[in-house]
């Protein structure tokens, strides 16, 4: 089964938490054992897990990827993105989380985050879910 969750980034860059949506999709699916895998159809945009209990995580996270990959002068590409295409690929497309019992398995700490770093857009998180 196949969900499209609708996320609406409203920063440049920032990290959304899809955590409800994704248990959402699995919930619907009615896996009781598999996998969940989620992808982002995006090229300056991305998906990882990671706290989901101090915001100030999430701070940190923005202002070290834009240490790591600066909008840098050598640059060619005309959209004036490459930062966000850089960032997108360090972090990458998509992701997979074992459910178990008909739920999602992470961490205490963790949570599902769309990472956004061209906004603000409207974007796309792909979940399908696979009984195994
Ligand atoms: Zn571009």
């Amino acid at each position: 089964m196949n969900t499209t969750i609708n996320v609406k980034s409203l920063k440049k860059a920032e990290f959304i938490d899809i955590t409800r949506d994704v248990r959402s999709a699995v919930m619907e699916s009615g896996v009781k054992d598999g996998v969940c895998y989620v992808f982002v159809p995006h090229t300056t945009a991305a998906v990882t897990i990671n706290e989901g209990a101090d915001p100030a995580v999430l701070h940190d996270m923005v202002g070290a990827f834009d240490k790591i990959a600066p909008d840098e002068p050598f640059f060619k590409h005309a959209e004036g993105n490459s930062d966000a295409h850089v960032k997108s690929s360090m972090v990458g497309a998509s992701l997979h989380v074992i459910i178990s019992r008909g739920e999602l398995v992470l961490g205490t700490w963790q949570a599902i985050y769309f990472c956004e770093f061209d906004g603000p857009r409207q974007r796309k998180v792909l979940v399908k879910t696979v009984e195994g």
